[in-house]
């Protein structure tokens, strides 16, 4: 048979045991409740109001923790403004169309929408030119039936002269 005294011992080590281990899990309780809640809010009050509730309550504390903390940690939503913002400024960096106000792509020539004319495309390159621009920007060919402020273009190209030193046009 099983010497009682033999039990008795084995009944107080086990209960020791449950009840380090108790401890042991109250107090990481207390500790992750403390990391998680200083990662969700900068308010001491929360803070201290959350691990209290925790150390008080126990696994049921817990519970109510998780139910009630903030959803998100302070640098998700960090993260979550800063994608937010991007796209907004995304959306404010597309050009509107003058005729309907919808948005439109850069590279358009015309608008989808009503067909108001938004480029011009250049007689010699092809490449996009905004409507009131005289010269081609890419190659520096006049726009056809354009004319440089009251004169004609030859007018105004004549009036320019290339520094042979510094590779400036200048205006003489
Ligand atoms: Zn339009
Ligand atoms: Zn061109």
């Amino acid at each position: 048979m099983i010497d009682p005294v033999f039990l008795r011992n084995l009944l107080l080590v086990l209960t020791a045991f449950g009840g380090a281990f108790l401890a042991a899990l109250w107090i990481s309780l207390v500790v992750w409740t403390y990391r998680d809640i200083r990662a969700r809010t900068r308010d001491p009050l929360v803070q201290i109001l959350a691990t209290l509730m925790t150390a008080v309550l126990n696994l049921p504390g817990v519970l109510v923790y998780l139910v009630l903390r903030p959803p998100r940690t302070l640098e998700e939503e960090y993260q979550h403004t800063l994608e937010e913002e991007a796209l907004l400024q995304a959306l404010e960096d597309l050009p509107l169309c003058p005729g309907c106000e919808r948005r439109v792509k850069d590279e358009w020539q015309v608008c989808p929408n009503c067909h108001t004319k938004l480029k011009k495309a250049c007689q010699s390159c092809g490449k996009l030119m905004e409507l009131p621009w005289n010269i081609c920007p890419f190659c520096g060919t006049p726009a056809p039936g354009m004319r440089l402020e009251g004169s004609s273009v030859d007018e105004a190209l004549r009036g320019l002269k290339l520094d042979d030193e510094t590779g400036e046009v200048r205006i003489e």
